[in-house]
């Protein structure tokens, strides 16, 4: 667990990494199973609140990991350390996704570590 920004929730939160993720992930998977076979067997979909009472587990285990309580489960599924780049030389906010080119906060243009940008760009 890390806390770092978060884009959607514009806030900085407690992200995952993969172990942790994986196992949120699993309760997540099983709590749509659960309302999914909910809806087929009263043939309506679920109230908003009790669509939100079958991911509870998910919200518990992030609680337990993180001690940050009652996040929405759809801001824990992206609460997760790989779907975001490395910091921001500049501001040290992390970059939206892993292979951006300029950072979304400050628009600091991100020093390439690998060769892929070398080729394209100019040097006088
Ligand atoms: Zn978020
Ligand atoms: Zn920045």
């Amino acid at each position: 667990m890390r806390v770092q920004w978060c884009w959607r929730c514009k806030a900085e939160v407690p992200m995952l990494d993969e172990n942790e993720f994986a196992s949120v992930a699993e309760l997540h998977r099983e709590a749509i199973r659960g309302a999914k076979e909910f809806r087929q067997r009263f043939g309506a979909p679920l109230e908003q609140a009790s669509f939100d009472e079958h991911f509870r587990p998910v919200r518990l285990r992030y609680e337990q990991l993180t001690g940050m309580k009652d996040c929405h489960q759809n801001a824990i599924m992206h609460h997760r350390i790989s779907m975001y780049g490395r910091p921001c030389e500049s501001c040290g906010k992390p970059l939206r996704t892993p292979s951006a080119k300029l950072c979304g906060a400050c628009m600091h243009p991100v020093q390439s570590i690998d060769n892929e940008q070398k080729s394209r760009e100019p040097h006088p």
